[in-house]
């Protein structure tokens, strides 16, 4: 999903691509380099049909890039050419149960913690519009939803009725709203200063709410969780980070909380309140230095560890199937020697017999490892841990589940 202010393009091509040496998220350039990953497809959540088109997806380099003044992560030589041809998008997690539980937990928090019964909300990056969808049910609120990649109907009879526009958000659509959100597309925009202000501006006129999610870099950089490493975001917000350009942006940061088994971050905000900054809440500099100082070692060594752990496997005869053909299986199938790897399971039932890009792997149902008697399964998501265990369980199948870490 590639969300972005229409008004923003020319300036953030100027800012990534030809002053390489600069902060995007904020006024410095007192950057540092982090740890080089190259050759990396450009769409990870993009499965093709056949494994030649799988295996010849265009790739990408990421130079992971440190701003010591501001804390965010980002990829210094990001090039928007290199995903500038879109194919089909198939990113929906909705399949899993511990998701859907977690948008409906959200949705709930935001409608209790902001009274937003009867009330209206916006988001920018909707997606398949599922996340309104829930805020107008659980409070019989008026819904709005933008994202350029929205392929549903125009609207859905739910609480006071949903209305979705595939295409950006502008000044003409000013709804008023009691609540902004915006998950999981700060980390996809070149210029996230510009997107915050977006953001900021529509909920201003009704000084309401903001709701951000992002991937949470801090858990990323501490984990070390380094199947995160995606081209498709060029930005990774730390803490820090998030409520620096949150500030920037003249919003008002009341909680900076990780989410989703610390994976996500969040920050809820409004336009006017107390001016006092929230940053003396976040992770120090000191910390993030120090985790950014190791994180090369960390990337190192846990490539190391996995491929000689793959190579012992695929020696003694073991067969070995990842599981979560989602971004982070995609990586992982990438960076390590995974020729010994045939596939990869997914409970999507669309993407069944698609090919994962670069390394070209099958993607099966998880009732296909009845047959393919697998003695081992890579969990590419702790989070699903239960899940997985309890679905192997029930199709008898014989095999120990791995979270990969
Ligand atoms: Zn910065």
């Amino acid at each position: 999903m590639q969300v972005q202010a229409e008004t923003v393009t020319t300036e953030r091509n100027d800012v990534i691509v030809k002053t390489t040496g600069k902060c995007p998220a904020c006024p410095t350039s007192k950057v540092r380099p982090i740890v080089s990953v190259p050759q990396v497809p450009a769409f990870c959540n993009v499965l093709l049909d056949n494994v030649e088109a799988a295996k010849t997806v265009k790739m990408g380099d990421i130079e992971l890039t440190y701003c010591e003044d501001c804390s965010f992560v980002f990829n210094r030589i990001f090039d928007p050419e290199v995903l500038a041809y879109s194919p089909d998008y198939a990113n929906s997690l909705s399949c899993s149960p511990s998701f859907g539980s977690f948008l409906q937990e959200t949705s709930e928090r935001l409608v209790e913690t902001h009274d937003l019964y009867g009330k209206t909300v916006l988001e920018l990056g909707c997606g398949d519009g599922d996340f309104v969808t829930r805020l107008c049910k659980i409070g019989n609120n008026r819904g709005f939803g933008f994202d350029p990649s929205y392929f549903g109907p125009e609207s859905v009879d739910v609480g006071q009725g949903a209305t979705f526009k595939a295409g950006f958000y502008g000044p003409e659509d000013a709804v008023n709203p009691d609540l902004v959100c915006s998950r999981h597309v700060l980390e996809h925009v070149e210029d996230p200063l510009e997107f915050m202000k977006l953001l900021a501006g529509a909920a201003a006129p009704s000084n309401g709410h903001l709701y951000v999610e992002v991937p949470n870099a801090t858990y990323m950089l501490e984990k070390p969780a380094i199947w995160d490493l995606i081209y498709e975001h060029p930005g990774y917000f730390t803490d820090r980070a998030l409520v620096v350009v949150a500030e920037a942006a003249g919003l008002n940061v009341s909680a900076a909380e990780a989410t989703f088994h610390d994976q996500f971050l969040y920050i809820d905000a409004q336009a006017t309140g107390s001016d006092e900054s929230y940053l003396d809440q976040t992770t120090s500099l000191e910390t993030l230095d120090r985790l950014v100082s190791g994180f090369k070692d960390q990337v190192e060594s846990t490539l190391e560890r996995w491929n000689t752990e793959i190579q012992r496997l695929a020696s003694a005869g073991k067969r070995v199937v990842t599981w979560g053909a989602g971004s982070k299986g995609v990586t992982f199938l990438n960076l390590v020697d995974s020729r010994s790897i045939d596939h990869i399971v997914d409970i999507n039932p669309a993407k069944h017999g698609r090919f994962v890009p670069g390394s070209g792997q099958s993607v099966i149902g998880a009732e296909a490892l009845v047959d393919y008697r697998p003695d081992l399964v890579l969990l590419m998501n702790g989070a699903y841990e239960n899940e997985v265990n309890e679905m192997v369980r029930q199709l008898g199948v014989n095999a120990r589940v791995q979270v990969v870490d």
